[in-house]
C-alpha cells in the first residue's frame, strides 16, 4: 500500500445514537469520515479519518459548476452474533472505477480503498444498527476540487466516505409498488453516462420523478432514450419480469447502471435452476405478455430496497396489475435469500460477504 497509511485523528465528541424509529434513509451520520485528496502529479494522498465535519470549498470549484462527481452505495450490516459484513464491496469500488473513467476522474486503488472503509467502520461499528432489517448505509463518493471556471477535467479531488445508520425498508415486509411507465423523459441515452454513477443521471430524473409523485405513482419505469420503447431501469434500481416462467432483465447496453444486487439475482436465479435472460425488451412486448396472462412477477433491484415487487404499471392509458398487485414467489424468495446472506443468517455459497474485522478499538 506504499504510502498509505491511514491518519486517525478521533473525534473528542460522540452524537447519540438513534433509536430505531428515528432512522429512516440517510438523514444521520456517524461521529467520524475518510477523506483522501488527489492532486495531479502527485496523486491519492493524505488518507485519514477525521472527525464528521462540513468540507471548506473554494466556490469556484469545478464541482459546483460541471457536475464532474461519482457515488457508490453499499451497506455493512451486523450480524446476531455481532461480527460486521460488507456485501461484496469489491464491485462497489470496481464500479467506482468505471464511472471515475467515464467522468475523466484518476482511479483509486480497490484494495485501499477497501481497506479504508474496514477501518472506517471499526472505528464506528457501535452505529451499525442492530434491529432486524437495518444496517449502516455507506456513501463513498468524488468530487472535482480544482478552483477553476474553464471546462476541462479537474486536476484535484476528494475522495470521501461518509456512513449513515438506516432503518427498515419496508415496515411490513416487502410491498408492492404503482410504477408509470415514462414517455417523454429519459433517465440516459446510450454513449452518454448512464452506465456510470454520477450525480447528473439523478438530477435529470427529477422531473419525472416529481410528475410521478404528483400521480401517487411511486418510481417511474425508464424507457431507451433513442425511441422509448425498450425497458431500462425503473427509478434508480435495475428491473426484472418474470414472463411464463422465464426470467427475464434488459441486457446491459451502455445506458443501464450494473447494479450489484442484479448480478446477485442473476446468479441466485441460476443457482436455482431457473432461466434467466438478459436481453432487451419492449413494452409492447410486456403488454402482450400481461393479456396473454404471462406476466407473472415484476420487480426492482437495488441496494437500498434489495428486491421492490411491481405490483401495477401504468403506460399510457393502460393499467397492468401483475400478480394482483401482491408479492409474488419469486420476489420474495430473492429478497429472504439476499437479506439473510447479507444478514450472516443463511450460508453464503458465492461467498460475497467479507467481514470486518475489529482493527481498531474505539472507546
Ligand atoms: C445504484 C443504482 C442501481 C442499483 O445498483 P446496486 O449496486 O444494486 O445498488 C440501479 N440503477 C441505478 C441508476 C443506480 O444508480
Amino acid at each position: 500500500m506504499k504510502e498509505h497509511t491511514i491518519q486517525l485523528n478521533l473525534s473528542p465528541e460522540r452524537k447519540p445514537k438513534p433509536q430505531s424509529a428515528d432512522l429512516g434513509f440517510g438523514k444521520i451520520f456517524t461521529d467520524h469520515m475518510f477523506i483522501m485528496d488527489y492532486t495531479e502529479g502527485q496523486g491519492w494522498h493524505d488518507p485519514r479519518i477525521v472527525p464528521y465535519q462540513p468540507l471548506s470549498l473554494d466556490p469556484s470549484c469545478m464541482i459546483f459548476h460541471y457536475g464532474q462527481s461519482v457515488f457508490e452505495g453499499l451497506k455493512a450490516y451486523l450480524t446476531e452474533d455481532n461480527r460486521v459484513l460488507l456485501f461484496r464491496p469489491e464491485r462497489n469500488f470496481q464500479r467506482l472505477n468505471r464511472s471515475n473513467e467515464r467522468l475523466c476522474i484518476p482511479a483509486v486503488d480497490v484494495d485501499m480503498a477497501i481497506e479504508a472503509l474496514k477501518q472506517l467502520i471499526s472505528v464506528e461499528k457501535e452505529w451499525i444498527p442492530k434491529w432486524e432489517g437495518t444496517s449502516l448505509y455507506i456513501r463513498p463518493f468524488i468530487i472535482a476540487t480544482e478552483p477553476f471556471l474553464g471546462v476541462k477535467p479537474s486536476s484535484r479531488y476528494q475522495f470521501i466516505i461518509i456512513l449513515s445508520p438506516v432503518g427498515l425498508y419496508y415496515k411490513e415486509g416487502i410491498k408492492p409498488v404503482k410504477i408509470l411507465v415514462e414517455n417523454e423523459f429519459v433517465r440516459a441515452v446510450a454513449g452518454g453516462t448512464g452506465e456510470a454513477k454520477t450525480a447528473g443521471n439523478y438530477a435529470s430524473s427529477l422531473k419525472a420523478q416529481e410528475i410521478a409523485d404528483r400521480k401517487e405513482y411511486s418510481q417511474v419505469l425508464w424507457l431507451d432514450g433513442v425511441e422509448k420503447k425498450y425497458i431500462e431501469e425503473v427509478g434508480s434500481m435495475n428491473v426484472f419480469f418474470k414472463i411464463n416462467g422465464e426470467v427475464v432483465t434488459p441486457a446491459l447496453n451502455g445506458s443501464i447502471l450494473d447494479g450489484v444486487t442484479r448480478n446477485s439475482v442473476i446468479q441466485l436465479l441460476k443457482h436455482w435452476g431457473m432461466t434467466v435472460t438478459e436481453r432487451r425488451i419492449s413494452m409492447e412486448e410486456l403488454r402482450e405478455a400481461h393479456q396473454a396472462g404471462q406476466l407473472e412477477e415484476a420487480f426492482g433491484t437495488g441496494t437500498a430496497a434489495i428486491i421492490s415487487p411491481i405490483g401495477e404499471l401504468l403506460w399510457k392509458d393502460e393499467k397492468m396489475i401483475i400478480n394482483d398487485g401482491v408479492t409474488g414467489p419469486v420476489s420474495e424468495k430473492l429478497f429472504h435469500t439476499i437479506t439473510s446472506i447479507q444478514g450472516g443468517k443463511e450460508p453464503d455459497p458465492f461467498n460475497w460477504t467479507m467481514e470486518v474485522e475489529q482493527c481498531i478499538e474505539v472507546k
